[in-house]
């Protein structure tokens, strides 16, 4: 599996081009709830790693998750940060407390089946299909190296496209 922290960086590109529609605080819930069986395994020696969570159908539940309970704890926590007034990129990337659902389905969604596509091209124990199959259709078609400079590259680009785009807002606006 990409060490969580790496799905972020597609969300950052996807972030930049969606703006409010799309909220990068549910993506990166999704991102954590997805990998917590996997921890699990991985403190117990398990000799399973990935499991239920890395299926399709075990990520429709987690998103399910990340929209009915990860919405209400992302906006409680948009509530208490107050970025200070004088930085208004800060300002700027908070935006409304209120995250629209939109924003928290497709931030879900995208999330969820993301992960499990992007961990099966570089895990052999992901059967996305399961447990209707137990193939991996994805494994093997990128290297592990490769998918953390892809990941790696969206994230660098995804916070540029951020930065742009908030120049452009902000230069909108005087
Ligand atoms: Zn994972």
């Amino acid at each position: 599996m990409p060490f969580t922290p790496f799905h972020m960086g597609a969300a950052c590109a996807i972030k930049a081009v969606a703006g409010e529609s799309f909220s990068l605080m549910v993506f990166g819930v999704a991102q954590v709830a997805m990998d917590i069986q996997p921890l699990y395994h991985l403190l117990r020696d398990d000799s399973i790693y990935h499991g239920f969570s890395h299926t399709l159908l075990g990520a429709t539940l987690i998103a399910l998750g990340a929209i009915l309970i990860g919405r209400p704890l992302c906006q409680m926590l948009l509530r208490a940060w107050s970025p200070d007034p004088a930085d208004p990129f800060l300002t700027w990337l908070r935006g409304k407390p209120a995250i629209s659902w939109k924003a928290t389905i497709l931030a879900a969604s995208i999330g969820t089946y993301s992960h499990v596509a992007l961990d099966s091209l570089v895990s052999g124990d992901v059967y996305p299909f399961a447990p209707f199959a137990s193939v991996s259709p994805l494994y093997g078609l990128v290297s592990m190296g490769a998918l953390y400079l892809l990941l790696i590259g969206t994230g660098i680009l995804g916070i540029l496209g951020m930065v742009i785009v908030y120049m452009v807002e902000s230069s909108a606006q005087k």
